[in-house]
């Protein structure tokens, strides 16, 4: 226990000094009052932004066969906030999730609970949309799924680029959606409108 302790403190220490060594490096002076805690300030909150390493989809994927219909269930604008494994800079927007049941289906709070899961996690767009997809292939068995994901990287708006309206928008199709054009149509046309 006490070594375990120990540890900790040892890892902690370095990232700490990594973290002051960045600081240096950047022409700032760590010891300044205000960044005199940002180190401990950054890992804490490191550690709820990329708490996602920690979670496992099938733990918050419980199915329901109690209830379920055949028809088409949405979630649409499900906030999410990630970052970019390329440069360590947020991207972050809204992700739509469709699926269509199999005898099975798992509460609404969930699947936003899932792309936490994924988000919270260094991540390319293209891989969250996908994991989010498959995960839910796997565990709810559904005829089909289809996830769109439209977001804002500041890796792109606020470097070089200066793009600042672009969205990058990706689609994971699974299933029936794959080669069923209305089933796709219904999906966007439903994550398009409001209410
Ligand atoms: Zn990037």
């Amino acid at each position: 226990m006490e070594f375990t302790k120990f540890a900790e403190s040892v890892k902690l220490r370095r990232v700490h000094d990594g973290i002051h060594n960045i600081l240096l490096f950047i022409g700032e002076d760590p010891e300044r009052e205000g960044l005199k805690e940002t180190p401990f300030r950054m890992i804490r909150s490191w550690k709820e932004l990329f708490s996602g390493y920690k979670q496992n989809p099938a733990d918050v994927l419980k199915v329901f066969a109690e209830g379920a219909c055949d028809e088409m269930v949405i979630l649409k604008d499900v906030e999410f906030y990630s970052h970019c494994e390329h440069h360590f800079l947020p991207f972050f927007g809204k992700v739509h999730i469709g699926y269509i049941p199999n005898k099975r289906v798992v509460g609404v709070s969930k699947l936003a609970r899932l792309t936490e899961i994924f988000a919270r996690r260094l991540q390319i767009q293209e891989r969250m949309t996908a994991q989010i997809a498959d995960s839910l292939m796997e565990h709810l068995e559904p005829l089909g799924v289809m996830v769109m994901v439209e977001a804002v990287h500041f890796c792109m708006t606020s470097r070089g680029i200066q793009k600042q309206n672009s969205k990058m928008i990706t689609n994971a199709i699974r299933g029936i959606f794959l080669n069923n054009i209305d089933t796709r149509n219904e999906f966007l046309q439903t994550i398009k409108g409001g209410f």
